[in-house]
């Protein structure tokens, strides 16, 4: 076996880390919750806030390009999520976007009302349609939630869409778009992927799968910073004729013409609602030239790898037996993150934060760890296992301070 050292020399994305602003002491596990800041968009954000907004004020909707950064930065994460151009956006939150884009798929499926999905997706995506069907009434929207393996005897003539996430946010299990959205086409199903988890992390093949409806997240794996603006996608064969229920000025055909009726603009604009948040989209805008010169078949080598050494490395010490791995041993299953069961789950992460060991909890008893191939080294595993070894062996977790919930876990 070559050692951690070894690998960090022969790992053809080792240099990419140095487009990082990265801690200065510890392993930082959490970029599947929140990307570390690229030195492109600290470069950017200095820049807008001293020159675009401080001087150039109101010139810099033209002069800097702001009106465009909705579509730019949907264009560049487009190759990322195997989509040809004019098919993604850039936008709101995940929660909002989702409620545009179902609202646009029940209308194309007039007569269905269901919106499939499992008990294990991300609460955010089952509140969405919860809203919807408060808002259009039962008899145009339903939830329904079934385990994950009983989904294709789910997918009833009254189903209208199906909503998943590529990726499972507490095991990192990985559902297969491919085979799950061709079972939803033979049943006249809709599918829409929340992507808030594979985006920026490993191969996505929107347009090769066929796949109707996604969004996902700015700030994950594509680094654009706390809240940053999440992302739309509709397959081109659906943007004829839709209308999304938000329709702001922005998303009209001639927003400068301030027009009393509303026209919706052709294709993706249509999604905007309200003014974008210049601050954050220029910022992921920068944020995500870092992806540029890697393809996401080498993001997914290495997030693999560094998957593989970290279960090897926890199996290979008896006092860690206690944690329970959840996250599939697989690779075809599995995402870039691990995740352990332990009933002290909580306090094990804070005493790992402690330790300058960033990874985090998921209630009831998950500790789970995000591996962003960008910017994590072979080494940063071993020394992570290392103190995780530490933490169970003295049994520092059992420390009081470290029994306190935060607001945020
Ligand atoms: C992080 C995450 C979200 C976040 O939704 P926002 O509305 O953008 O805050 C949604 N879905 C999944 C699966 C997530 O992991």
């Amino acid at each position: 076996m070559p050692t951690a050292l070894q690998r960090d020399t022969d790992d053809p994305l080792a240099h990419k880390r140095n487009e990082f602003l990265l801690p200065p002491r510890g392993v930082y596990l959490d970029g599947n919750s929140l990307g570390c800041l690229p030195l492109s968009a600290r470069q950017r954000a200095r820049e807008l806030i001293e020159q675009q907004w401080g001087l150039d004020l109101i010139k810099s909707w033209n002069s800097h390009s702001w009106i465009d950064l909705p579509q730019r930065c949907g264009e560049k994460i487009a190759p990322l999520i195997g989509a040809a151009p004019n098919q993604v956006i850039c936008c709101d939150s995940i929660s909002v976007n989702l409620f545009k884009i179902l609202s646009v798929a029940l209308q194309i499926q007039t007569g269905r009302t269901t919106v499939l999905s499992t008990h294990t997706n991300f609460p955010t995506d089952l509140y969405t349609v919860q809203g919807l069907q408060n808002l259009l009434g039962e008899q145009r929207c339903r939830l329904q939630l079934v385990h994950d393996d009983c989904l294709e005897s789910a997918l009833q003539s009254d189903v209208a869409v199906l909503l998943l996430s590529h990726v499972d946010f507490r095991t990192g299990r990985v559902n297969d778009m491919r085979r799950l959205t061709d079972m939803a086409h033979q049943h006249g199903v809709l599918v829409v992927w929340d992507l808030a988890h594979s985006a920026g992390a490993m191969p996505v093949l929107l347009d090769e799968c066929q796949v109707d409806f996604a969004v996902g997240c700015g700030y994950k794996y594509l680094n654009g910073g706390p809240g940053a603006p999440a992302f739309i996608y509709v397959a081109k064969r659906h943007q004829a004729g839709m209308r999304q229920p938000l329709s702001g000025w922005m998303g009209h055909k001639a927003p400068f013409e301030f027009d009393t009726q509303y026209t919706p603009a052709d294709g993706m604009q249509q999604f905007l609602s309200g003014t974008p948040p210049v601050l954050s989209m220029s910022v992921l805008d920068a944020a995500l030239d870092v992806f540029t010169d890697v393809d996401a078949v080498q993001l997914r080598r290495k997030s693999l790898a560094l998957t593989d050494l970290f279960i090897e490395q926890v199996n290979a010490r008896p006092v860690l037996s206690e944690l329970q791995l959840i996250s599939p041993a697989e690779h075809t299953q599995r995402g870039s993150q691990l995740a352990w069961r332990h009933p002290e789950a909580w306090a094990i992460c804070q005493a790992l934060i402690a330790r300058h060991i960033i990874g985090d909890f998921r209630a009831p008893d998950i500790l789970r760890f995000g591996f962003s191939p960008l910017y994590l080294s072979y080494q940063d595993v071993v020394h992570s296992v290392d103190e995780l070894e530490q933490v169970m062996r003295n049994g520092d977790y059992k420390q009081p301070q470290f029994q306190v919930r935060a607001k945020v876990t």
